[in-house]
């Protein structure tokens, strides 16, 4: 597995998966949540923000099935389900279904996060079915 970049924009997003948590940045100027992790407020174009602790919960928005891997290091992982997720504070998020949650599919089906860690320095979220 190749770790991702970290950088001062999304340091504590890979720290938080570390320690179980999916943070998400809150703007301090006007509200809005955002996920993935980037410096600037998509509604106000503020830079200031604060990072909250998401619940975990979510539901599924659309999916699809992967046969050709995005990137190297999930190569072993095909064919795999890659969902995204309408995550129960707002914003929408991209990552894998697990394997034992792969059963009729549905929108609106209620996903949890979880953290799968694949080395000793990189967790990875997931999503599964409740
Ligand atoms: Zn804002």
């Amino acid at each position: 597995m190749i770790n991702p970049k970290t950088s001062i924009e999304n340091k504590a997003y890979w720290t938080g998966l570390a320690n179980g948590e999916l943070l998400l940045q809150e703007c301090t100027n006007c509200g809005s949540l955002r996920h993935y992790p980037r410096p600037m407020c998509d509604s106000c174009y503020s830079f200031e923000h604060r990072w909250i602790r998401a619940s975990g919960n979510a539901s599924l928005y659309a999916w699809t099935e992967c046969h050709h891997a995005f990137h190297p290091s999930f190569a072993e992982l095909t064919p795999y389900t890659l969902v995204t997720a309408t995550l129960k504070e707002g914003p929408r998020m991209l990552a894998p279904l697990t394997q034992s949650s792969k059963r009729a599919l549905y929108l609106g089906m209620k996903l949890k996060i979880i953290f799968n860690q694949v080395s000793v320095d990189l967790t990875l979220p997931a999503f599964k079915a409740t």
